[in-house]
């Protein structure tokens, strides 16, 4: 036996020697399902399987290259071929850039981010005349989304319509999704959709990869939508080599269209399947399991399942009551400044999870407040700095110059003399004449009148993305020097200086300009075939991540974070935070059905097995909302997950605190 399956109890190793057919590995939070995965992937390497054969799916682009450095030292070290571990959406953007012009997209085709989205449907819903008040923008995206997960289109979406606003929005669906056609670009959900489409309409494209992809692994596979499924199934269709692990107890996804069913019906969709099961948890403690036992045994209809702790630890599960939310991050906060600095526990190893986005504010405060450096993970600050949104929009058009969203961000920024009344009325000639928008002033100037100093400065500004464009093109190991002096030519720092008034404002701004400089550096340097396009993918897909040498972002630093994204990480120490109901549960599942209280009763369990030593587990007796102070009501989960001598003594603890 070789050394590394030695560390691998006996029914782990079983689902790693298992090298061909279906194999489903269904097992509760912490029993090594990752570590199959990672293992079976180094012994399908080492039995003779060229790496890149094997493709190994993963939730998160941070958990792909964990999965990847493991397998590497796995291996002892040097592999002369990398093995291709990527999420659903990473890789459908490795397939699209090189297949996609078969579906009439460009190769060069943008991936819009949030943010291009909402100026994609604010446009969209301008163009058909409803104001914001009817539809808003954000709304009428995440009903696109859950169309397009259900595999409708827009010319199906309007049959769906139950009531005035969704056919409405069905309306504006259709206008979104020409107008990012048209622009060459494909949101999030169009990368799966089109990918999966490439693979029906081309029988000789999915050949290629079903040859190429002769292994398939997924990781959290309770966790796939429908076309997630459509996808795997017809690449696996021809060698039928398809290892997928997961927890139907950790199906956190369902409100964006996850379906728990792939992986309870596997064995119907993949017949002759294999099944291993997993009971013994390797991460936390016995008291830590007890409890997140005790909490998931009341949803219904479950797959029950034993997961067994072995490892005892003193004084691990917290169970706390604190005066308002500010006392909650005081208190934690606290205490973790007191571990840190005083029994030099790593920053690192520890973790504050929480439901709501609206949840870290007080915490961010008080770790700011007591110089503890933390990370805030999934928040959506990074891109919604105006100089990052402002960059990105440079280098998309550099792209793809049909771009028109990024175009009109940046086309008076910095000012550069094209007025709105310049840019409305070339755009009213560019869609009547079917003509680039910054092409046309000429003509704009002879039929509707334009003046001299407009038309110039149009010009000039085409130039000087050209000059770009080229230069990106033709230099990619170079990128960054191309970035400094565009920078440097638009006089970018003249405009951050005239938004932000406070130097020290000033000075931060212009740090995150480097930061994308070095993290462009980084990348063609890491590369053997940079381009402009392979760092754009890299940003719209990792986020923040991009931009920071891992080591940087996680180095001695706490971890801030919302349960859905926490899944599959473990930490040493783990803060819970605002068990209350309408925070968790969360208050849009109290209202709906059954089905919406039960996946938060999940959530709630991926939290509690995040934890490898110790638990904190706390509410709020009162919590601010639009000013107000008032009541919260303990939730739920806290009674479920203790044992009736606990709760006892929880309420009389209360009543004495009331009493006092
Ligand atoms: P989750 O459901 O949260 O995704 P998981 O089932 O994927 O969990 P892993 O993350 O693979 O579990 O493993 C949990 C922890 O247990 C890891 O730290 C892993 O290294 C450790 N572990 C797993 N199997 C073994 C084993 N056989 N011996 C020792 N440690 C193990
Ligand atoms: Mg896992």
């Amino acid at each position: 036996m070789s050394a590394h399956l030695s560390s691998l109890n006996p029914p782990q190793r079983d689902a790693v020697l298992v090298k061909e057919g279906p194999l489903l590995v269904l097992a509760g939070a912490g029993t090594g399902k990752t570590r199959v995965i990672t293992y079976r992937m180094a012994e399908l390497i080492r039995q003779g399987v060229s790496p890149d054969q094997i493709l190994s799916v993963t939730f998160t682009n941070k958990a792909a290259k964990e999965m990847g450095e493991r397998t590497k030292v796995l291996l002892g070290g040097n592999l002369r071929v990398r093995p291709f571990i990527s999420t659903f959406h990473s890789l459908c953007v490795r397939i699209l850039r090189q297949e996609i012009e078969n579906l009439g997209y460009p190769k060069t085709f943008a991936i819009y981010d949030r943010g291009d989205q909402e100026s994609a449907a604010r446009t969209a819903l301008r163009d058909c005349r409803m104001a914001d008040s009817t539809l808003r923008p954000g709304d009428l995206l995440n009903l696109i989304s859950r169309w397009k997960m259900a595999g409708e289109n827009p010319r199906t979406a309007p049959d769906l319509a139950t009531n005035d606003k969704e056919f409405l929005a069905a309306v504006a669906f259709r206008r979104y999704q020409n107008n990012i056609k048209a622009s060459g670009g494909v949101d999030f959900d169009d990368l799966l959709l089109l990918t999966v489409d490439l693979f029906k309409q081309f029988p000789e494209v999915l050949e290629k990869y079903q040859e190429k992809f002769q292994y398939v692994q997924i990781d959290e596979y309770q966790d796939t939508n429908g076309v997630q499924f459509n996808l795997i199934k017809s690449l696996v269709a021809k060698h039928n080599n398809l290892c997928v692990v997961g927890d139907d107890d950790q199906s956190i996804y369902g409100w964006r269209g996850a379906e728990v069913t792939h992986i309870l019906n596997f064995q119907q969709h993949f017949p002759g399947a294999t099944v291993v099961r997993l009971q013994d948890n390797y991460r936390c403690t016995v008291n830590i399991i007890d409890h997140a036992n005790r909490l998931v045994k009341h949803n219904k209809g479950r797959h029950d399942k034993t997961l067994i702790a072995h490892k005892y630890g003193e004084d691990d599960v917290r169970i706390r009551e604190y005066p308002s939310e500010t006392d909650e991050a005081e208190c934690v906060v606290r205490e973790i400044e007191y571990l840190v600095n005083y029994k030099n526990v790593p920053a690192e190893d520890i973790a504050i999870l929480f439901r709501t986005n609206e949840q870290p504010r007080p915490f961010e405060t008080e770790l700011r407040r007591r110089n503890i450096p933390y990370n805030l993970v999934g928040g959506q600050s990074f891109f919604d700095r105006r100089e990052i949104r402002d960059v990105m929009s440079y280098l998309k058009i550099f792209l793809n110059q049909k771009d028109e969203v990024s175009l009109l961000r940046i086309i008076n920024r910095p000012t550069r003399g094209i007025s709105t009344a310049t840019v409305e009325k070339l755009m009213k000639h560019a869609v009547a004449h079917k003509k680039p928008i910054l092409g046309c002033a000429e003509e704009v100037a002879a039929s509707d009148g334009l003046s001299k100093a407009a038309v110039a400065a149009v010009g000039q500004f085409d130039r000087l993305l050209k000059k770009y464009r080229e230069r990106f093109a033709s230099q990619p190991r170079e990128m960054d020097r191309a970035l400094t002096a565009l920078l440097e030519e638009i006089d970018y720092n003249s405009e951050i200086e005239k938004q932000y008034k406070e130097s020290q404002q000033q000075l931060m701004r212009k740090e995150v300009l480097d930061q994308i400089i070095a993290g462009m550096k980084e990348y063609q340097n890491r590369e053997s075939e940079p381009s402009l396009a392979g760092f754009l993918d890299e940003v719209s897909l990792d986020g923040e991540d991009a931009f920071n040498e891992k080591e940087k972002v996680e180095a001695h630093k706490v971890t801030l974070m919302t349960l859905h994204s926490a899944k599959g990480l473990e930490f040493p120490r783990v803060y819970l935070i605002g068990l209350e109901e309408g925070l968790l549960p969360h208050k849009r599942s109290i209202d709906a059905d059954n089905d919406a209280i039960q996946e938060e009763r999940r959530l709630a369990y991926v939290g509690i097995t995040r934890a490898k030593d110790y638990i904190s587990i706390s509410r709020a007796v009162t919590r601010a909302k639009y000013g107000k102070r008032s009541r919260t009501i303990p939730s739920r989960f806290l009674h479920e997950m203790l044992t009736d001598a606990a709760v006892e003594k929880m309420i009389e603890e209360a009543e004495e605190a009331e009493a006092e």
